[in-house]
């Protein structure tokens, strides 16, 4: 792999191919961009590129250090990743990257770490973050991965140079289901629209319940009525298996697939209803379903679902009893969806 094997990224790739040429990296970068679009990919290609021991601006593929750090051996490139079952980054691996930071690279001229959801991190691990940043070695180069830019301290942020990602073409992420993961086309088809530009979730997608779960859900929620609202959050939780996960960070995902698909829906709907031909429909499937179901609802209404759903999805992170806030998500949207007042479900 190199650069050329990187997908819709082009900007981003210019932007270090001049860097690395005209020796003006920075000392520290925010990587933005939503999950599973190639980030952590990109930051071990640029560390290729950086380190390869043959002159130019990407990696040879074929010399000691590109293929050692296509194995993960090479001591002047480390990656700092949140542990199992949690999602942040602890102030201990914060503090054993002040370490190895502190000692001077070994095989090159620079130390490149890259840490993965540092957008997720307290204050205590935020605070020991910003030593680091504030000053850092002459050889170190310190990239953050994070899919929220929001959620980075603003006295971090001011401290990096900040790339934001492209998410994936559909047709990118179907060619790369084809060619890599074997998939065939129309599953391959299916997933890339499903997948909202991430091969993460695609992946993801393709190797669980999740299809069928999500096949059931847009069946469900076309035919919901006003009344349906407390057997229906039930129902949910019952279909998605969401009770039976015993880890929180697991429960915690299933449910942003469930909200994701939500979101997926009715933005279907909203396409349909404005008559967006070019504009992909996610639920491919059930194109006709949803364009007859977007007749009888208005434009005004699906943004404020729309609304209603991205404000979930922004408070799961830091919101403890998710049964809860998926339970008032379903509410307000009836609520809007039949213009009524409808039962308050308690859980
Ligand atoms: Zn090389």
């Amino acid at each position: 792999m190199s650069f050329k094997n990187i997908f819709c990224q082009d900007r981003v790739i210019n932007l270090f191919q001049k860097a690395i040429t005209n020796n003006h990296l920075a000392h520290a970068y925010i990587f933005a961009g939503q999950e599973g679009i190639g980030k952590t990919l990109f930051s071990k290609e640029l560390a290729k590129a950086i380190f390869c021991q043959h002159s130019g601006a990407d990696a040879c593929d074929t010399c000691s250090h590109c293929q050692r750090i296509a194995n993960d051996h090479f001591p002047d490139l480390v990656f700092i990743l949140p542990e199992k079952n949690s999602r942040t980054i602890k102030i201990e691996q914060l503090r054993y990257l002040q370490d190895v930071l502190h000692v001077k690279p070994m095989e090159s001229k620079y130390k490149i770490a890259v840490i993965q959801s540092a957008d997720k991190m307290n204050e205590e691990s935020s605070n020991c973050l910003l030593k680091t940043l504030e000053e850092p070695p002459s050889y170190a180069i310190i990239i953050l991965i994070v899919t929220s830019l929001e959620s980075v301290r603003e006295t971090v942020r001011s401290r990096c140079q900040i790339i934001r990602f492209s998410p994936l073409s559909m047709a990118v992420v179907k060619d790369i289901l084809v060619d890599r993961f074997q998939l065939d086309t129309k599953q391959a088809e299916q997933l890339a629209y499903l997948s909202n530009g991430s091969i993460e979730r695609a992946v993801l997608l393709s190797s669980s319940r999740a299809l069928e779960n999500k096949r059931w859900l847009v069946d469900r929620i076309l035919t919901l009525e006003m009344n349906d609202n407390l057997s229906f959050s039930k129902e949910l939780f019952d279909e998605w298996h969401i009770q039976d996960l015993e880890v929180l960070e697991e429960k915690r995902s299933q449910v942003k697939e469930l909200i994701l698909s939500f979101l997926l829906y009715y933005r279907d709907l909203l396409v349909c209803k404005t008559g967006e031909e070019n504009l992909p429909i996610h639920f491919i499937d059930r194109k006709e379903a949803l364009r007859s179901k977007s007749k009888s609802l208005s434009e005004d209404m699906l943004f404020h679902i729309l609304k209603v759903i991205k404000t979930s999805l922004e408070q799961l992170d830091h919101n403890a009893n998710i049964n809860l806030l998926l339970e008032n998500m379903i509410t307000k949207i009836l609520h809007l969806q039949f213009g009524r007042r409808i039962t308050q479900a308690t859980f």
